[in-house]
């Protein structure tokens, strides 16, 4: 099922996979890229934009498989610095369940990852530490939020009270929901905080459709407690 939405959220979302429109005064933004099976959806859905600029949330194949397709484009590549290592490396990164229940589908996850390497490419940009005001530069309404845990280098985007969040939350079951695997466990709860403490009013997340956090918001307080 593919669901187009454009206004205040502007997505593409298809194979459980959401990647999203950010309009700035010297052009657009994408973010994330999707699978394989999204490419050519997703630039249908793109011809009207002046794609300048593509963000990964983190380096999982699911989210950067298109990155080097985009950037013969002429779309710029950003990326951070702490998952250069992850890109066509899942194992660079092993992830761990994030509850019990995740035992099984992880070690898939592990296994699986493996496997699945997305075609090369060299981010234009490396997002740093010290690099929260990028997008601003850049001509975005948009600060990044680092949120690390589901990988070393997961970063968010809060703008206008909706933050892009990447996989450090998740509505892939078709409700808000914890992120079934992380690199760090204990990361991925400090950036849970973050979002708490961001408060903003929509969740935009990598997997599923956004979700208003007022309705994550019990999701994320029963799993810190
Ligand atoms: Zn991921």
């Amino acid at each position: 099922m593919t669901v187009i939405r454009s206004g205040r959220i502007s997505f593409y979302a298809q194979s459980d996979v959401t990647c999203y429109l950010l309009h700035g005064t010297g052009g657009d933004l994408l973010i994330d890229t999707g699978l394989p099976q999204t490419f050519r959806g997703m630039q249908k859905w793109l011809c009207n934009a002046d794609l300048k600029y593509v963000f990964l949330t983190h380096a999982h194949p699911d989210h950067d498989w298109n990155a080097a397709k985009l950037q013969r484009t002429g779309a710029k590549l950003l990326l951070s610095v702490h998952d250069m290592d992850l890109r066509r490396n899942f194992v660079m990164q092993r992830v761990m369940p994030t509850a019990d229940r995740y035992r099984l589908r992880n070690i898939v996850q592990n296994v699986g990852g493996r496997f699945c390497k997305s075609p090369p490419y060299e981010p234009d940009i490396c997002i740093g530490d010290a690099d929260g005001g990028l997008l601003r530069t850049l001509g975005f309404d948009a600060e990044i939020i680092p949120l690390p845990g589901h990988t070393y280098g997961s970063l968010g985007i809060l703008s206008r009270g909706i933050l892009y969040c990447g996989d450090a939350f998740t509505a892939l079951w078709h409700k808000p929901d914890i992120t079934p695997h992380a690199v760090s466990p204990a990361l991925m709860r400090q950036s849970l905080q973050t979002i708490l403490r961001l408060d903003p009013q929509w969740l935009a997340c990598g997997h599923g459709l956004p979700v208003r956090m007022r309705d994550a918001l019990p999701v994320i307080e029963s799993y810190l407690r």
